[in-house]
């Protein structure tokens, strides 16, 4: 099955009645790129910039930071690459910078919260990624965002910084999409306010699912009760969907929930625009969009929305998994 899933690579995730999903994909590192093809994908949906500076023993400079920027954007050849700030903390520590020990690392100083706080930091990587926005077609997207006025601080340091990168003589695109992760609760209560001032968002599933449910998403003590097919993250799914529709914003998924081929239909009845994967899920999904209709997975999204349990949802996207497979 696998081999004959990657007959399905080259092709555009359409469905049979012509809606198109995006397929993008999730990058650590360079070496990602020795394991797909550009060409088979719409973009980079999600470059974890943590991992750049975890392989190391202190922070890389700026300058490191735009020569590989550079080289992602350069490499995915004009297709749009979204690269995501800091989000060290909570679950990735970085070995040389040490916080004094949290009682809840999750709900504590990571993602976004360290860099609002810490200028210096969030500047060199902010000037690194403009600085890189003129050799291609880069999106910024925050992680671990809270409230809107996180993203209008962070806006305000991007803007800022953009104009100090011109008055130094560096060639800045007028503007870079700004977007974020909906990963944190409290945004799914404030979505069309949230909308109102961003370019895209991209759901995380990882997170959103730990933070909806009380579950730690490490904690093997609890796996049982890390359910991402739970009605209320169903809910969730097609909230931020409706909301980003209304305010003609792009939508994506870039958490692991993206991944599962069913859950790509699923996302595509929910009108989301685009998902990002690790790169070698792309044709399985590729190979399920291309046999369903847009149709069909909506009457699914109806089915599924009116389950009330996570058994529920389970047996509905299995159903939906021996139609497709
Ligand atoms: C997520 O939370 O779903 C996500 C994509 O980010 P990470 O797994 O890196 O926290
Ligand atoms: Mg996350």
């Amino acid at each position: 099955r696998r081999l004959s899933m990657l007959a399905y690579a080259p092709e555009p995730a359409v469905s049979l009645d012509g809606a198109r999903l995006r397929c993008e994909v999730n990058i650590e590192s360079m070496r990602d790129f020795e394991t797909f093809d550009v060409a088979h994908t719409d973009g980079v949906g999600l470059l974890r910039t943590e991992f750049l500076y975890m392989e190391r023993s202190s922070f890389p400079s700026e300058e490191e930071q735009y020569r590989m920027y550079r080289r992602v954007v350069e490499t995915m050849a004009g297709r749009t690459v979204t690269i995501r700030t800091l989000d060290v903390g909570g679950d990735k520590p970085l070995p040389y910078f040490k916080v004094p020990p949290e009682p809840n690392p999750a709900l504590g100083w990571r993602g976004l919260r360290i860099q609002l706080q810490w200028p210096d930091l969030f500047q060199a990587q902010v000037r690194a990624m403009l600085r890189a926005a003129s050799e291609g077609n880069l999106r910024i997207l925050l992680p671990m965002v809270g409230s809107l006025e996180q993203v209008r601080q962070a806006r305000r340091v991007i803007q800022e910084v953009g104009e100090n990168l011109r008055e130094q003589g560096y060639d800045v695109p007028e503007s870079v999409p700004l977007g974020i992760m909906i990963e944190v609760p409290s945004l799914l209560f404030v979505l069309p306010q949230v909308m109102a001032e961003v370019d895209f968002v991209s759901v995380g599933t990882n997170d959103l699912v730990q933070y909806l449910l009380a579950v730690d998403r490490d904690n093997s003590w609890v796996a049982r009760l890390y359910q991402p097919t739970d009605p209320a993250v169903m809910r969730a799914l097609e909230q931020v969907a409706t909301a980003a529709k209304a305010a003609g914003v792009p939508c994506s998924v870039c958490g692991d929930v993206a991944s599962d081929p069913v859950a790509a239909v699923l996302l595509l009845g929910l009108g989301y625009d685009s998902v990002s994967v690790a790169p070698h899920f792309v044709p399985a999904i590729k190979f399920a969009v291309r046999r369903c209709t847009v149709e069909g997975a909506r009457r699914f999204v109806r089915e599924l929305l009116e389950c009330s349990t996570t058994e529920g949802v389970k047996q509905a996207l299995g159903r939906m998994r021996e139609q497709l497979f």
